[in-house]
């Protein structure tokens, strides 16, 4: 009967949640053990100039394969550890990992992705300092990945935490650009070094005007204010021609490469450009 059948809509509904909140402690748990367990590793993409294709630097990003249910996203596991201090433990052994593979390189930089918490944790420029001099690395060949969310929120203390970054020399990139919730007035209060458009709109920018003008608008800003500007995740040709002829200065994408290993970034890194056969020049009318 309809008693019952309420019955029953809630506990089916509970036992969801409770689905829920044991699949997140199983993932926390499963992460607190992934570094002693060696589950975790990175994986390289590289970002290139619109010209040539000249691989600049390389962003790093964690997979986490896992004994039991093997590989994890993480878009999935990320957002989990960083709601404790777990994400202080992934993030201290991603730029650990990062800055030895980066000695390997010529000259490119790597790019290591901060949540918020990572960036407002206590003495967040007094380890990243310290990192970099353990690994006797140039700190210009780092660049600190942050979203607008991590400077926004307190945007005072932000701006003076970057400015440490920028004067010792790292590189800041403001990543997912557009998804957030800047206000324009205040970016210029940043010390930046580029903006990285958000895939989603590279992605419809073939489909609506509207991708394709905030595309536009995100490149104009960035050349206003003098900073460089990433594409992420182009996939097509059309696209790469798309922002060349907007004046995009850099992009990265599965057209020119996923994500790959570590001996592979390595080779990708000495051949120092990305050869994509059959792509016309630069048109002649770039801004
Ligand atoms: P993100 O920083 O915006 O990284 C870009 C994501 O787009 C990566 O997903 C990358 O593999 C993917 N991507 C790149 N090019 C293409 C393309 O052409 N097409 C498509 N469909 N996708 C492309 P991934 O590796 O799954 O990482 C997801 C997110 O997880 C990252 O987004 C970042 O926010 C976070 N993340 C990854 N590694 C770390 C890390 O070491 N620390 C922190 N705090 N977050 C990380
Ligand atoms: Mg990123
Ligand atoms: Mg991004
Ligand atoms: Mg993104």
């Amino acid at each position: 009967d309809a008693k019952r059948d309420g019955r029953g809509v809630v506990r089916v509904f509970d036992e969801s949640m409770d689905e829920n909140i044991r699949l997140r402690r199983a993932i926390e748990g499963g992460l607190s053990q992934a570094i002693a367990k060696g589950e975790l590793s990175l994986v390289y993409q590289p970002i290139v100039g619109r010209e040539a294709f000249e691989v600049v630097g390389f962003e790093a990003l964690l997979r986490w394969n896992t004994e039991d249910h093997g590989p994890i996203s993480p878009a999935v596991f990320i957002p989990i550890a960083e709601e404790s201090n777990l994400i202080h433990e992934l993030g201290d052994w991603v730029l650990a990992e990062s800055l030895k593979v980066l000695a390997e390189w010529p000259g490119q930089y790597v790019s290591v992705n901060f949540s918020p918490r990572q960036f407002r944790r206590h003495n967040f420029v007094g380890r990243l300092v310290e990192s970099v001099q353990h690994a006797g690395i140039d700190p210009r060949r780092v660049q600190i990945e942050i979203t607008e969310t991590a400077i926004f929120d307190d945007a005072d203390r932000a701006a003076d935490t970057l400015y440490k970054l920028r004067q010792m020399g790292f590189r800041i990139a403001l990543d997912d650009f557009g998804t957030g919730y800047s206000s324009l007035y205040n970016i210029r209060k940043f010390a930046l070094d580029c903006l990285k458009i958000d895939r989603s709109f590279i992605d419809g920018m073939g489909r609506e005007r509207e991708s394709a003008a905030i595309v536009h608008s995100i490149i104009h800003l960035g050349r206003a204010l003098g900073l460089g500007v990433v594409a992420e995740g182009v996939e097509t040709e059309t696209q790469l021609q798309a922002l060349r002829v907007a004046g995009c200065s850099h992009m990265q994408g599965y057209f020119f490469s996923r994500p790959v290993a570590q001996e592979r970034a390595k080779e990708i890194a000495e051949a120092r450009f990305i050869a994509v056969p059959g792509v016309l020049d630069v048109p002649a009318d770039i801004p």
